[in-house]
């Protein structure tokens, strides 16, 4: 397939590279990521030109609508946009009217699975959009992604994203204060995790990436919580969930109380650079009456 590859950085290239390992004619366009693993365009108009599928893997909401006005203009008819960055609703239904307003398919497909599953190809992708359109597409999350799920219309791939990470998030920072409480009621950690993991309030945050060091299988937590899935991008992702929710008049205070603690975490107490789990030490460090 005759595919371009629009923003190169940590997740876009290594799954560009994957879609060229498997034999697929892909042109890459990126203002300042100059990977060597695939041919460049001199900018993102002339990548897409020809293109059969346009990928994208940008920062946002913002620069996603600014690349979809300079590309559609010049996209082939019946061509598809697959937008795989983690970008607000809003903005995922816009840019998908736009495509079809001018003849061409569009799904948003955020994935997870981070930098280690884009390089391994690996990454589970969720997918809004036609049938038609996520039927073109299926080949390639097949070589970029072990799993594919096509959640029905445009926009809710990212309201899958988005919805599955702030339970992510919760439960997170749910996990991390009761292993506070347990410190300092006098549980030992790998008592509290041979129960907890073993009993109702098991989760994935405690039996598959415990933020305790030396407890559980290997997670960030033995690796001094080098990211994993950066604290930032938790917060991004929670603040993508309670914007969703204030447009969509849904009740989530749990969502926006965990928004306030990784927004306090990583713009005022160090947790930039940090993974998500390293909220843990920082519930060890804190008595009741801090706030
Ligand atoms: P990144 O910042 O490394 O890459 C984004 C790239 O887009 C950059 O290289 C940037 O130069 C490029 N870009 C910016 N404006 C552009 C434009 N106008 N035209 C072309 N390219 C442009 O970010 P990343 O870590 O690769 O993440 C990309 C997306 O994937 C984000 O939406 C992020 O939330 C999501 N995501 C990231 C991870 C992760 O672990 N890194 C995991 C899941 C989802």
């Amino acid at each position: 397939m005759k595919v371009a590859f629009i923003g190169l950085g940590n997740m876009g290239a290594p799954m560009a590279a994957n879609l060229v390992a498997a034999g697929h004619e892909v042109i890459g366009c990126d203002p300042v990521a100059r990977p060597d693993s695939l041919p460049l365009a001199a900018n993102n108009a002339e990548a897409v030109t020809g293109a059969e599928v346009v990928i994208t893997m940008l920062p946002n909401g913002a620069i996603l609508r600014a690349v979809a006005a300079e590309i559609y203009p010049v996209m082939s008819p019946g061509g598809v946009h697959v937008d795989c960055s983690t970008v607000d609703v809003e903005s995922a239904r816009a840019v998908a009217d736009q495509a079809a307003a001018a003849g061409l398919g569009a799904l948003d497909a955020p994935v997870s699975g981070g930098i280690g599953g884009a390089a391994a190809g690996t990454l589970t992708f969720m997918v809004g959009g036609s049938d038609a359109a996520f039927a073109t597409v299926k080949p390639l999350f097949d070589i970029m992604g072990q799993k594919a799920v096509h959640c029905g219309a445009s926009g809710n791939g990212q309201a899958a994203k988005i919805c599955n990470n702030m339970i992510l998030g919760v439960t997170m920072i749910a996990t991390c204060e009761a292993f506070a409480l347990a410190d300092k009621l006098g549980l030992d950690r790998q008592s509290m995790f041979d129960v907890v993991s073993t009993s109702s309030g098991y989760s994935w945050t405690m039996n598959a990436y415990c933020p305790a060091p030396g407890v559980g299988p290997k997670s960030p937590a033995d690796n001094g919580y080098k990211p994993g899935f950066a604290s930032e991008l938790m917060l991004k992702d929670l603040t993508l969930s309670q914007m969703a929710a204030a447009a969509a008049d849904a009740d989530t205070p749990m969502g926006q109380m965990a928004m306030d603690l990784y927004k306090d975490f990583v713009e005022t107490e160090g947790g930039r650079g940090t993974d998500f789990s390293a909220m843990l030490p920082r519930f060890e460090k804190r008595g009741r009456s801090v706030t």
